[in-house]
């Protein structure tokens, strides 16, 4: 995948993209990523990219003409490849997104200053908008960051496990289960007995109901979305029934199977 970058602060992506797995992506050629500076197309002597908002207010606003001219020059008139604006305002970046993107071998994404870019580049030269969150960021250097770090796991022979994607979280509509590690016991803590019995089906199974209670727990809102067996619904029905219990009587939670510990 290739990937062009629009920037006022190039110099913001070569230590993130030299580290580790982004790294390793470009040296296998499964990603090459340009930087490109927009300050390079501006045409005065003080190359100027920004200006005042028209109609007054704080603030400066970054100028259509070095952005149409960097992309133009990069990708042609009208470019032939996504072109992905970050903006607070963009649709909501998931892995589903994530997904989508990797599917593309070539496209580009914007980053914006300041208050962000003169609208008719939204209107005339993006043909997507992308948000990493509900929060304003000053620059849209993380958020592409971002955009590149979840796309090149998901590309072919990134990862050592191919299979990994497909096991985290939200690519199947669920929460991971838990992780642990050796030792086995620290600080008194132990490692679920499960996980260390060598039995893959039950293995397969607590990791499961992890995944389910997890997601249950913390995003609810996954569950309807998310594609349940029976036994999938048989358990997250006994979490609820646990929780309605311990809600109605709080002296039966101890007796009936809480949240963390259902019954088998
Ligand atoms: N005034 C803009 C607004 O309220 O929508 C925010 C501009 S922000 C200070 C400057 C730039 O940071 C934006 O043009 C965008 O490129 C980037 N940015 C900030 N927050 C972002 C987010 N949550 N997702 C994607 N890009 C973001």
């Amino acid at each position: 995948m290739r990937v062009e970058v629009f920037t006022l602060f190039p110099e913001v992506f070569e230590p993130y993209l030299s580290l580790s797995i982004m790294a390793r992506a470009r040296q296998k050629g499964l990603l090459e990523v340009r930087l490109h500076n927009i300050r390079d197309w501006a045409t005065d002597r003080h190359k100027t990219v920004d200006d005042e908002p028209y109609g007054g207010g704080g603030g400066m606003v970054m100028k259509p003409e070095p952005i149409f001219a960097a992309v133009e020059a990069v990708l042609g008139r009208p470019p032939q490849v996504p072109v992905i604006l970050l903006t607070p305002q963009g649709r909501p970046f998931t892995q589903e997104v994530a997904w989508e993107l990797a599917q593309q071998p070539h496209l580009a994404l914007i980053a914006g200053r300041y208050e962000g870019v003169d609208e008719r580049v939204r209107q005339h030269l993006v043909t997507d908008e992308i948000s990493i969150g509900d929060y304003v960021l000053t620059g849209g250097e993380l958020p592409a960051l971002v955009v590149l770090d979840a796309v090149t796991r998901l590309l072919p022979g990134v990862l050592g496990d191919p299979d990994a994607p497909r096991k985290d979280s939200f690519s199947d509509g669920l929460l991971e289960h838990p992780h642990y590690t050796r030792p086995a016991v620290f600080r008194g803590w132990k490692v679920p007995e499960v996980l260390l019995s060598g039995h893959h089906a039950e293995i397969a199974r607590w990791r499961r109901r992890e995944a389910l209670r997890r997601t249950w727990e913390r995003r609810p809102d996954l569950l309807a979305r998310a594609s349940l067996t029976e036994e999938d619904r048989a358990f997250l029905a006994q979490l609820e029934a646990a929780r309605r219990a311990s809600e109605s009587d709080p002296s039966a939670a101890a007796s009936s199977p809480t949240p963390e510990e259902p019954a088998a």
